[in-house]
């Protein structure tokens, strides 16, 4: 077992740092401020091939594994969850694309995301988010097409994409089985695109409702076999959940690290606050449960790039390392005391984006469901 890193994964890393150090913070508080999507960055990062790390380098990605995607999207979440996950997101269809996509669906698609488009995701209904299996949005097939109609909410960067991945009911009575993933072109006839959501935090990447009336979708955009859309949308949690728990990693080491220098500076009862046990013993914590989410990401990550199934780490990264920001968060802000509740300073910001973590790509109780379930195999 090695837990070095090569040195080609810490130049990306340093890349990724410079990056986020120069272009993101400055950028963070006015983008979480307006709710402004990052073009410019979006632009600067993917000129950097920083993006669709893991799209093979025959569609224009960069062609290395998860392993190095999580460490990117660690760094990119240091500077904002906000801004990294926007410049992020298009690793979700990416998933779906690579897990399931024909050759000519790939060439195409793929080849789109790496020269800067951007393509959403589009699973969750206002009356289906954990129960996959329970969404409504229907396609009916009618000789060479499908003829889509639903509502789907939450759909992050929906605002901005050219084409969503849409899970849909080809078979109402076969419960899971029913389900099947389509390529979904945004400026098809019957798809709009509808209000985009106010939100507590990550608030530079947006969210809304995608509406689809009578969408008629060539056959030839089914994406896997017809039936096999739970089964797809499964594989994609399991890429995708490493990179939301690296993503959490990001936040929790941008916490102690905020944490820990107004610790060293702030002094009350003639010392520095690092010194009071009560204080000082946080951030052991944090520093310690920082450690453990991000080897528990890595291993996830790890995993998936062996080729070995990986639900049962993903699960345990996700939700570990999810439940730490948000409670890192928290205790970063009673660390800064009334400045943490200010929002000059950082932490305030921080305690806003974290908590979303441990609700989308499947919240911490789902992720504790699975958990229980592999053990009980
Ligand atoms: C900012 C943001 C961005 C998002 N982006 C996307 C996106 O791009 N694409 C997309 O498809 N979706 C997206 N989502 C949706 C997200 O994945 C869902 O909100 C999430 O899966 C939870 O579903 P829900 O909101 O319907 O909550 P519900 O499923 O209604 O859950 C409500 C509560 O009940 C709990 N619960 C539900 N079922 C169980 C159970 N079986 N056992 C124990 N507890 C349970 C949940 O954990 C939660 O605490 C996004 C959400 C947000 C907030």
């Amino acid at each position: 077992m090695d837990f070095d890193l090569s040195s080609e994964q810490r130049m990306l890393r340093e890349l990724a740092r410079n990056f986020t150090v120069k272009e993101i913070v400055p950028a963070a508080p006015a983008h979480d401020r307006e709710q402004k999507f990052p073009h410019e960055l979006q632009r600067a990062a993917l000129k950097l091939g920083l993006l669709h790390l893991t799209i093979p380098a025959e569609f224009g990605g960069g062609g290395l594994g998860g392993f190095e995607q999580a460490i990117v999207t660690e760094e990119l979440a240091w500077g904002c969850t906000g801004i990294g996950g926007a410049l992020g997101l298009n690793a979700v269809p990416a998933d779906a694309l690579m897990v399931a996509g024909t050759d000519k669906q790939k060439k195409e698609y793929l080849g789109r995301l790496t020269d800067g488009q951007f393509g959403c995701y589009a699973a969750t209904e206002p009356g289906a988010g954990s129960d996959v299996a329970g969404l409504t949005t229907r396609a009916v097939r009618q000789k060479d097409k499908y003829v889509l109609n639903g509502t789907k909410i939450w759909i992050s960067n929906a605002t901005v994409s050219s084409f969503a991945v849409v899970f849909a009911k080809t078979d109402p009575a076969a419960g899971h089985r029913g389900l099947s993933a389509f390529l979904v072109e945004m400026n098809y006839p019957g798809v709009s695109v509808g209000k985009k959501l106010e939100k507590l935090g990550q608030r530079a990447s947006p969210a809304a409702e995608l509406n689809l009336i009578d969408v008629e979708v060539p056959a030839t955009n089914l994406l896997g076999a017809e039936g096999e859309g739970f089964l797809v949308a499964m594989k994609v949690f399991d890429r995708s959940r490493p990179m939301i728990a690296a993503s959490a990693v990001g936040l929790i080491r941008r916490c102690l690290d905020e944490a820990l220098a107004y610790a060293r500076e702030r002094r009350t009862m003639g010392r520095p606050i690092i010194e009071h046990q009560a204080i000082g013993h946080k951030l052991a914590d944090m520093a310690m449960r920082y450690e453990a989410a991000r080897l528990l990401t890595l291993k996830a990550a790890w995993q998936l790039d062996h080729g070995q199934r990986n639900t049962m780490a993903a699960a345990y990264a996700k939700a570990f390392a999810a439940d730490t920001a948000t409670w890192a968060a928290s205790e970063a802000v009673q660390i800064f005391g009334g400045m943490g509740y200010s929002t000059e300073f950082p932490v305030e910001k921080l305690y806003r984006d974290a908590k979303v973590l441990q609700i989308y790509e499947g919240t911490s109780e789902i992720q504790r469901n699975i958990i229980v379930r592999e053990l009980a195999r």
